[in-house]
């Protein structure tokens, strides 16, 4: 565009914004308007209140957790399969690139100020496998032991792993432990 046409379409734009904003004022002095503007401002305020509260509840939940860790097989960071608390988190160089209320932002919080302790499995699988297992086992036995809980996990993980099945039946497992259908973290192994 010509330079002359581009300072054109900046005046018109700029006679565009100012009617709008007049507009805006008229439309601001209606008490419906108002009472709109204040709900927004509201809801605002009880959205940020819910991610506050979840942050907290999130560091509460991984504070009163007495872990249980397995490796990632792929990336090798521990996470818990009971809270799901992860250190893979800390790789961010900086907390400004993870919202500070997304489940990571708040691990890294976290993790900036608790030590990331509890029981160790030698076996490095899917985590997302382990968890499931955990859950099931947890829905059966909601008293087990932590260390009971960390048996149990290595030999269904390694057992799962050695035990060759077809595809039908690994859908249908994958299904039992509300995993995606296409689930393909089976193989755990000792480290
Ligand atoms: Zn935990």
């Amino acid at each position: 565009m010509e330079l002359e046409d581009l300072l054109k379409k900046n005046k018109l734009t700029e006679k565009q914004l100012e009617r709008l904003q007049e507009l805006k004022k008229i439309l601001e002095s209606n008490d419906v308007v108002q009472r709109y503007m204040a709900l927004l401002d509201e809801e605002k305020k009880l959205r940020n209140e819910l991610l506050n509260l979840r942050r907290e509840i999130k560091f509460e939940e991984y504070e009163a957790c007495s872990h249980v860790l397995v490796y990632s097989s792929r990336g090798g960071h521990r996470e818990c399969v009971k809270c799901g608390l992860r250190d893979d988190v800390g790789v961010y160089n900086s907390i400004l690139e993870v919202p500070w209320h997304s489940i990571d932002g708040i691990m890294y919080e976290f993790l900036k100020m608790y030590d990331f302790s509890g029981l160790d499995t030698d076996i490095a699988c899917d985590p997302a496998l382990a968890h499931a297992i955990y859950k099931r086992l947890q829905a059966v036995h909601p008293k087990i032991s932590d260390e009971e809980i960390l048996k149990y996990l290595q030999n269904a993980l390694l057992h799962i792993s050695t035990i060759p099945v077809n595809e039908e039946r690994k859908q249908s497992r994958a299904r039992r432990l509300s995993l995606n259908p296409d689930f393909s973290g089976w193989d755990s192994r000792h480290f």
